[in-house]
């Protein structure tokens, strides 16, 4: 049996991984980015300085020999699912029993006049890392046009150099479809802590071009021009399927998948950023795009093509980045805005740039979710606690027990719980658990692990 799998992202990594270790396929991994797995979480880092480019490969490049995994650097140009085989760039024909399609994604394009210019792009691959480090060269001011998690890191990897940035976020705040209003408001005020020129309520309407060909400033739809030479544009991400068009294998936004990943055509899955859940999870997305539920899709193909099909189940949702040095988490469910049967407790300590919010269902108290900005916690704790339905109450008063650092984070504890009480008249809680897990345990919870 010959498994191919397209893409050796997260998520194709992980199905080649798992299928390896319960099966003895054979196993051929082709991908046009680069010749081995990295992390792409780790890609700024290398642009700030932090490590270089090998040491975001989780693997040593031996491994995947060792393992009898056959890698390919090439593209796949071409599927024939009647022939049951790939068309490559290089002029290859390769031949499947079951094909894994884990392409991943590519920036958005944002259509608008002058996207084509030296000096402006996207960052999603090792190439575009490339170019930023080209095309930031030596320039004295730049524009990021997308107010999401790859824009702000766009502006960290600026501002690291030292680089005069100009933010264009066209919400009132930042980050408002996903963050609270408290929340999204504490990182705006963050950002703009940094001296970064963050324009809300601001979109870009044109990117100009000097006589060369390059970038010369941009217009906004609020008619500023603003001389820059460096414009990157970070306006979400799309399924990277070009190459599947007429192949046969249904595709929306994504490629089209039921709950074992199975796509239309027998023996072809998709996983990771590519797949798109014809029926999706309650309050999940159709195409979830972070680094834990590729691994997870990858995890749950693997089983079920060397064991029995299995179907996903990611489990409680988690997410987590970090806003400059902020760090944001969320566990179990946060909205915007409250869902009907919800209420919200907040708590917020400006000085130390901190906050803790906990919703909950108004009448068993049951928690739904929680959303801390500038503290780590502990994932699994509070997964247990959401899959238990503890109450409010319990967790506020068992918090120490989810700290992710009890010595840092100890002086908070009994402001929550006094917040608590002060704002639910009637209430005495108090604090049960004093001690917090030990500093030395490795966080699971970091979404950026292989
Ligand atoms: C800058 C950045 C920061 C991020 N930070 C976070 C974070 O902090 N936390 C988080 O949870 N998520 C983060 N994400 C999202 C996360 O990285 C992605 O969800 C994840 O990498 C997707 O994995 P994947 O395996 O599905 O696809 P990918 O990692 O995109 O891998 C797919 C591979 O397939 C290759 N490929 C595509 N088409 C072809 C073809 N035709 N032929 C051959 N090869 C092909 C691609 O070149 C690519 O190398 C970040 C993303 C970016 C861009």
């Amino acid at each position: 049996m010959h498994i191919v799998i397209i893409g050796n992202g997260i998520s194709g990594i992980t199905a080649a991984r798992h299928i390896r270790k319960g099966s003895d396929f054979r196993i051929t991994v082709i991908s046009k980015e680069s010749e081995y797995f990295f992390s792409r979480t780790a890609l700024m880092y290398v642009y700030m300085g932090h490590m270089k480019f090998e040491h975001t490969k989780p693997y040593e490049d031996w491994f995947w020999k060792k393992n009898r995994i056959d890698l390919m650097h090439d593209e796949i140009t071409q599927v024939d699912i009647q022939g049951k085989s790939l068309i490559l760039h290089s002029g290859k024909m390769i031949a499947y029993d079951k094909l894994i399609i884990a392409c991943g994604s590519s920036s958005r394009k944002s259509g608008l006049p002058g996207e084509d210019l030296k000096g402006v792009q996207g960052l999603y691959s090792k190439q575009d890392l490339e170019s930023m480090e080209i095309n930031t060269k030596n320039i004295n001011h730049a524009v990021i046009a997308g107010g999401g998690l790859i824009g702000i890191e766009m502006v960290e990897m600026l501002t690291s150099r030292n680089i005069p940035v100009t933010f264009l976020v066209r919400e009132k705040h930042y980050w408002e479809s996903v963050l609270p209003y408290e929340e999204s408001m504490m990182v705006s005020k963050h950002i703009m802590a940094r001296k970064i020129d963050l324009k809300h309520n601001t979109r870009l309407k044109e990117i100009l071009p000097d006589q060369q060909g390059r970038v010369k400033g941009i217009v906004t739809d609020q008619n500023e021009t603003i001389a820059c030479s460096f414009v990157g544009i970070a306006i979400g991400v799309a399924p990277a399927i070009d190459f599947l068009k007429g192949s046969g294998i249904a595709c929306r936004r994504g490629v089209l998948v039921n709950k074992f990943l199975e796509t239309n055509v027998p023996d072809v899955y998709a996983i990771g950023d590519c797949a798109e859940f014809t029926e999706r999870l309650p309050y999940r997305k159709h195409i979830e795009q972070v680094w834990y539920t590729g691994r997870i899709m990858g995890e749950t193909v693997a089983a079920t093509i060397y064991n029995k099909a299995t179907a996903y189940s990611p489990g409680i949702w988690f997410n987590s980045a970090k806003f400059f040095d902020l760090e944001y988490q969320t566990y179990g469910w946060v909205f915007p805005r409250l869902l009907k049967e919800e209420l919200t407790f907040h708590w917020a300590n400006a000085e130390a740039n901190a906050s803790l919010r906990i919703n909950f269902q108004h009448d068993t108290h049951a928690i739904n979710g929680v959303m801390t900005l500038g503290m780590r916690m502990r994932q699994d704790t509070f997964n247990q606690w959401i899959a238990e339905k503890k109450t409010l109450e319990y967790v506020l008063e068992h918090l120490p027990e989810a700290n992710f650092d009890p010595e840092f984070y100890r002086q908070h504890e009994q402001s929550i719980i006094n917040h608590f009480n002060n704002t639910f008249a009637g209430n005495a809680l108090q604090l049960k658990s004093k001690r917090g897990p030990s500093r030395n345990t490795v966080n699971p919870t970091y979404s950026t692990g292989a």
